[in-house]
């Protein structure tokens, strides 16, 4: 059955024309406020202090000085009872890998505690900051300008750091404009050594290229989708990674999914918000997921489910989400998004299409689960799938974090800790037969690729050399 034209036309919203890709912009928002309100103080009398989670954590085995995620979590929050308990600073050591939140037994909310404690703690570093900003949103001028005189003194460099990590995608859209010369720039060492010294932003990694066409850009001059399907709708949540810097992932994820019928849109969307969870930007966060849910939920109620290829893109649509804003379509986004090779899974015989297929272009493979797969149960589907087809060997290269956790690896003074959390990864993937890493995250494979010297993939980009080149 085809569908009418209307439906099948997309929107200018779609190809990403009706906003600039840097510029994506949003009614004013209520920021933060009910984030805080969520009463999370039930959630800390289910924990009964067993320390499982304190034991699951990557940054307390390598620092002494943090005090792990029972702490961060319930404990911190029995201590809110008394409402004059200011949020310990330690709570920005944590990388928000959410290993923790995986590993209670008592189903204790620890990341939900973690990102709200966070955001509170962030807020108060710089609250004319956030003020002046509202205020603007709200086309309050004058009172923004009332607050510029104090904005000075509460920026700490660190302060500048995180928010300029955590929105990512802004620098990504600025520096995609010009990808040569800032590839050039990022690159050159006397870059890398002032963002070190003046920025704390590490200088022992390669800074990731921009590619010379974004995907929303390979996107519109394709003329979007080429497949049109009544009952096989999908809408893409790319994010910023595979938009600037990996489009060959968010191409090969188109490739796949056309092959097998797909209609695939791609809603205009901001950052997934991971970057700034963890690091307690919580009210760009809540701008961003807003512009994102409301347009990922007008493609649900038209059909669509919505697919992620970044893990970490497809559990904040998933969980914090849900749990840390109340959009109207918050819960309906959640429950209709998937990670893209979970769902091929789920409906398509993927195992079938590959049992056969023998000469392919990545045949050994050393796979790594990120932690945020591992939340979503996904975490051994890469290799259940590949080890069942004739032309594939792939080993997993074993259960820890990988270390580098967004922006955590990014950081001066998390750069050895980051390091030292992936040894165990290198370590098995040294081991391993295959010479090809693989994995679902792309700040993993930056990692996997930083301590190994390996070249990694994504799981969709195999997919693609296997059944459609
Ligand atoms: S694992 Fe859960 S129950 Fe055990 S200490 Fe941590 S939060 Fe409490
Ligand atoms: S989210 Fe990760 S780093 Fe943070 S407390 Fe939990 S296990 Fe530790």
């Amino acid at each position: 059955m085809s569908k009418p034209e209307s439906e099948s036309e997309p929107t200018p919203d779609e190809y990403g024309t009706a906003q600039s890709e840097s510029e994506f912009e949003s009614d004013p928002v209520e920021a933060f406020d009910d984030a805080i309100d969520m009463d999370l103080r039930s959630g800390a009398d289910d924990c009964y202090k067993c320390s499982t989670c304190d034991t699951s954590c990557p940054v307390a085995e390598v620092d002494d000085e943090f005090p792990g995620p029972k702490f961060q979590g319930p404990e911190q929050w029995r201590l809110k009872r008394g409402d004059d308990h200011d949020i310990d600073p330690s709570i920005t050591d944590c990388s928000n890998c959410m290993r923790c939140d995986n590993a209670c037994p008592s189903s204790v909310p620890l990341s939900q505690m973690h990102n709200t404690a966070r955001g509170e703690y962030v807020e108060g570093l710089a609250p004319s900051l956030w003020n002046a900003e509202d205020a603007i949103a709200d086309g309050e001028y004058r009172e923004a300008l009332s607050y510029l005189g104090d904005i000075p003194a509460e920026l700490s460099i660190e302060f500048v750091r995180n928010r300029v990590l955590s929105n990512y995608g802004t620098m990504a859209g600025l520096g995609s404009k010009f990808p040569r010369l800032t590839n050039f720039v990022m690159s050159n060492r006397i870059t890398k050594e002032v963002n070190d010294r003046l920025l704390g932003i590490t200088g022992e990694r390669d800074f990731p290229e921009f590619a010379d066409q974004t995907f929303r850009e390979w996107w519109r001059e394709r003329g979007g989708p080429k497949v049109e399907s009544a009952d096989k709708r999908v809408a893409y949540f790319h994010g910023d990674y595979s938009n600037y810097n990996t489009p060959e992932v968010a191409k090969a994820m188109v490739r796949v999914y056309e092959r097998f019928g797909y209609e695939i849109r791609v809603p205009t969307q901001r950052c997934s918000g991971t970057p700034m969870f963890a690091n307690g930007m919580l009210r760009d966060a809540r701008r961003a997921a807003e512009v994102n849910v409301t347009n990922l939920g007008d493609f649900i109620d038209r059909g669509y489910d919505v697919i992620a290829s970044c893990t970490s893109c497809s559990m904040a649509l998933r969980q914090e989400y849900p749990e840390l804003f109340d959009f109207e379509e918050t819960e309906k986004v959640s429950v209709h998004t998937y990670e893209a090779l979970e769902y091929l899974r789920i409906h398509e015989d993927l195992e079938g299409e590959l049992r056969d297929v023998k000469d392919v272009e990545f045949p050994d493979l050393a796979y790594h689960a990120p932690c945020h797969a591992r939340n979503q149960g996904i975490s051994t589907q890469a290799v259940e799938l590949l080890s069942e087809a004739e032309g594939f060997e792939i080993e997993d290269v074993g259960d820890s974090c990988s270390g580098i956790s967004g922006t955590y690896g990014w950081k001066t003074e998390k750069y050895d800790k980051s390091m030292q959390i992936g040894e165990d990864m290198f370590e098995h993937m040294r081991d391993a037969e295959g010479d090809t890493g693989l994995t679902e995250c792309p700040t993993c494979a930056m990692q996997m690729g930083h301590g190994t010297g390996y070249e990694i993939r994504h799981p969709l980009e195999v997919l693609e050399a296997a059944l459609v080149n």
